[in-house]
């Protein structure tokens, strides 16, 4: 203990705070202890490639042995387990202390950002637009009802989404280790009900821009929230017949209308309704409908893209329409509960990927694309509706003015 005193006397509190620093990013859930494991990376984290081989096997074979009885090891052990490392090797002492010097740790930035992330929890809000009985409702259901909500608690017991007679809006909130999600999807009125639907974007299309609106009027406000409650529509299902006959007037319309407010990712509703033929051909014609009518869909090509943003984006592209089957009832087959569809000749699983795209969507929505889609959102189209509103208000002014 006394060659471990007279170590810490030849640090100095900047080089211990390096060394805390670099413990604390390591310990990403915030448990004041990191896997024993874990030291080897930690270590050459702060001091860069100093260690010769020898001395990182001395260092994870000292790690292993403190923390051998619980597999853990707490910061105290850790400065101990460094501090006897730099005694230890006293031959290249000043090397080691210089890069302990150096170490500034920009990278815990990250970190501690996504401890942030992680603690204000994540809102995402879905849209469903789309003829009535397309099974819309049935959709939502199915996705809070799929397996992201399955495997975890949610606050409240799914509600029943009522039969849409205007915007309605339900929110779930969704806890996944220790993640809270708040998922909220709109559903849209008698969406073409009427004789002439010449109109029927036009209240989906003032929904969107009032949340923009909303967050505009909290952005702008002398003593604004910490956090602004993010209410904007992160991302439109447009769902399309499946009629076999590629789009109608009335959804070239729409999407035309809504692209430059939401990301628009277009489904084809009730897949199982259509043979895999079908639905192939179905698909290559709404392709050719959207290229032809220029409708702006999510992942909008428009966007310059890096090498792995066009990667992540490949599929999706050779996917859409995504065809997608809902259904609230479960099965249980083989004591496993089953979301899918009886019909008389056979059952289609919702969430199996050979019977139909549901799981892609949802792990595009939920896991893989949130992000971008909420980044999408704030970037563009929010951008765009705040860019026109504050303009429009300085010409109002500079009008009044003259
Ligand atoms: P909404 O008006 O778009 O909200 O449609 P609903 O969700 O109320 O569904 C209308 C009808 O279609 C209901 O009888 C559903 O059971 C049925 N339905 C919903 N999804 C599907 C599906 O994927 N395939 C089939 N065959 N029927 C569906
Ligand atoms: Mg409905």
């Amino acid at each position: 203990m006394d060659s471990n005193k007279a170590a810490t006397q030849l640090l100095t509190e900047s080089q211990i705070t390096a060394l805390e620093n670099a413990f604390k990013a390591g310990d990403v859930e915030d448990r004041g202890v990191v896997d024993a494991g874990q030291v080897q990376f930690i270590v050459q984290q702060v001091l860069g490639d100093v260690l010769t081989v020898s001395e990182v096997r001395t260092l994870v074979q000292k790690g292993e042995a403190v923390g051998a009885a619980t597999g853990v090891i707490n910061l105290q052990e850790f400065k101990d387990l460094l501090i006897d490392l730099l005694h230890t090797t006293t031959t290249r002492w000043g090397a080691l202390q210089t890069s302990l010097d150096g170490y500034v740790g920009f990278d815990t930035v990250l970190e501690q950002q996504r401890k942030k992330f992680l603690k204000k929890g994540f809102e995402f809000n879905l849209m469903v637009v789309g003829e009535s009985g397309l099974g819309k409702s049935t959709l939502v259901n199915t996705l809070f009802k799929s397996k992201v909500s399955r495997t975890s608690c949610t606050n409240e017991p799914p509600q029943k989404i009522p039969k849409t007679v205007e915007i309605n809006t339900v929110t779930h909130v969704i806890e996944e280790k220790n993640v809270r999600l708040r998922l909220s999807i709109t559903d849209t009125p008698g969406f073409g009900d009427q004789v002439n639907n010449e109109n029927c974007w036009l209240p989906i299309y003032d929904q969107i821009n009032k949340q923009f609106d909303k967050y505009l009027t909290e952005e702008r406000s002398v003593v604004r929230r910490k956090q602004i409650p993010d209410s904007r529509i992160h991302c439109c299902l447009y769902f399309i017949a499946p009629t076999g006959h590629g789009l109608k007037a009335l959804d070239i319309s729409c999407m035309k209308k809504l692209h430059d407010v939401v990301n628009i990712i277009p489904v084809i509703a009730k897949a199982d309704t259509m043979t895999i033929e079908e639905r192939d051909a179905f698909k290559d014609r709404i392709r050719e409908d959207i290229a032809e009518a220029e409708i702006k869909v999510y992942p909008s090509s428009l966007l310059p893209e890096d090498e792995d943003v066009l990667q992540a984006n490949a599929p999706i592209r050779k996917h859409l329409p995504l065809a997608v089957v809902g259904s609230d009832r479960a099965l249980t087959i083989n004591n496993k509960s089953i979301l899918g569809r009886q019909t008389k000749w056979g059952f289609v699983e919702v969430e199996n990927p050979n019977h139909c795209e549901f799981s892609f969507l949802r792990d595009m929505l939920l896991r893989t694309h949130m992000q971008d889609l909420k980044d999408t959102t704030h970037e563009e189209h929010y951008e765009n509706y705040r860019r026109q509103k504050l303009s429009e208000e300085v010409g109002e002014n500079n009008g009044a003015g003259a």
